[in-house]
């Protein structure tokens, strides 16, 4: 955004009064306030936990229906027989990540599927043995990596390999993050990071950086809990070899949802790479023989383990269908809108030295989250954001506010109103 923003609540209802088809507010349920001049949430919290969508609730209870009337018979008679109920998830969960369909599952949870993708993909040799990670990395996926490097024989302390941002700065530079693959080439077995840092909101280069790590030899996965569903992904274009997301944040497929699994097509099929087995690891159409070694489809499906959880598949299902009836190039132009008008509304403040914006402000390294410093208790100021202004932001400790107006659902005068609690807070005036 260029310019000084307006930062009259008028002017972001407004904003709101013109139509945007990415706007689907509507198919939302969204919680009441706990204080605050409005009755609903400005509910800016999608990042740690989505909203759930009108839509859910029935298809749920359908499929509980199906098991009340079918029993084991439900596996294939059920409308949407439990047997390959997964398949339905498939494609607009590829659509999603810019897959193709044999190259994503929907299964376990996050931390699960990246456990299973690194038991594959992090190869280590007595020299190439590294995996590396950012020094801020979310504490599930250090302690995955450092587990992993450990069940291999190898010391976590020496092995994992934190990428730090230059002193003084908050986030990560590519050019520093390529560098220190080059410095490390023949060490590094894995390099895997968030796509978008859960902490700072910051959108790395994943194609420059999966090529740099190709290019020193290295397998890379990238973990997009706060990148599915918020920016447009092409990891099959990109090369990536693994990815894993939840479906509980941008996905707003409910607390714990069923997470996505994807494998580099290059990968599928190649029984030389090791994995961990169950039986649905084999071939659906000879699974119920038994038979003592496995026979696994050149799917992403060869990673998964065990029968899905049905009624935790409902959700998400749902949830997808929502993604694709809009489609992630125009939910991201309306995230970029929002996300620029919410970073406009608090720049005087920034300026004023009131707070800091630590997520990037070039369009291409952020999502729709800004994380804010605010100099203060993060959690006393998140649970005053909320108790007297109706702003469920979300808090990381010691000092670190997280803004997130998930363009599905949320308005510009959510961004408003979140700005205007930041600074009656910080400063004891309004915005405007
Ligand atoms: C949210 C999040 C997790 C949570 O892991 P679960 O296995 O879903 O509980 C892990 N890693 C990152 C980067 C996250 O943002």
């Amino acid at each position: 955004m260029s310019g000084v923003t307006d930062a009259r609540e008028d002017h972001a209802l407004a904003l709101d009064a013109a139509p945007d088809p990415a706007s689907r507010r509507d198919d939302f349920l969204i919680p009441p306030a706990l204080g605050g001049a409005f009755p609903l949430t400005a509910y800016l919290a999608g990042n740690s936990l989505g909203l759930q969508p009108r839509a859910t609730r029935a298809e749920l209870m359908a499929d509980l229906d199906a098991w009340e009337q079918y029993g084991v018979h439900g596996h294939s008679d059920a409308d949407r027989p439990w047997f390959g109920y997964h398949e339905a998830l498939r494609e607009p969960a590829a659509r999603l990540v810019g897959a193709r369909p044999r190259e994503v599952v929907m299964m376990n949870s996050l931390t699960v599927n990246l456990h299973l993708l690194l038991a594959s993909f992090y190869r280590p040799t007595a020299i190439r043995h590294r995996i590396v990670i950012e020094d801020y990395a979310f504490s599930s996926d250090s302690y995955a990596v450092r587990s992993h490097v450990a069940l291999r024989g190898h010391d976590p302390e020496t092995a994992v390999l934190r990428l730090r941002p230059r002193a003084g700065e908050d986030t990560l530079r590519t050019e520093d993050v390529i560098a220190t693959l080059d410095d490390h080439a023949h060490s590094i077995a894995t390099v895997m990071l968030g796509g978008v840092n859960y902490l700072t909101g910051e959108l790395l280069d994943l194609p420059a950086i999966t090529a740099a790590g190709h290019d020193i030899g290295a397998t890379v996965g990238w973990d997009l809990a706060h990148a599915a569903g918020n920016v447009p992904l092409a990891l099959h274009d990109w090369d990536v070899d693994f990815a894993a997301w939840c479906t509980y944040k941008y996905l707003n497929s409910g607390p714990g949802a069923v997470a996505g699994a994807f494998v580099h097509e290059r990968h599928l099929g190649n029984h030389a790479l090791p994995r961990l087995e169950g039986w649905w690891s084999t071939d659906p159409a000879t699974r119920f023989e038994m038979r003592p070694v496995s026979e696994p489809p050149a799917t992403a499906d060869a990673w998964s383990l065990s029968n899905p959880p049905i009624l935790a598949m409902g959700p998400v299902r749902t949830s997808l269908e929502l993604f694709d009836a809009v489609g992630m190039d125009a939910l991201r132009a309306r995230s970029l809108r929002l996300t620029g008008y919410l970073r406009g509304l608090l720049d005087p403040l920034a300026e004023a030295g009131i707070l800091a914006i630590v997520t990037p402000a070039d369009e291409g390294r952020h999502g729709a989250q800004l994380s804010v410093r605010v100099g203060v208790d993060a959690t006393d100021l998140s649970d005053r954001l909320s108790t007297n202004w109706g702003v469920v932001a979300d808090d990381r400790r010691p000092d670190i506010i997280r803004v997130a107006p998930a363009p599905l659902y949320c308005t510009f005068h959510d961004c408003w109103r979140a700005a205007d609690a930041l600074s009656q807070e910080l400063t004891g005036e309004g915005i405007s």
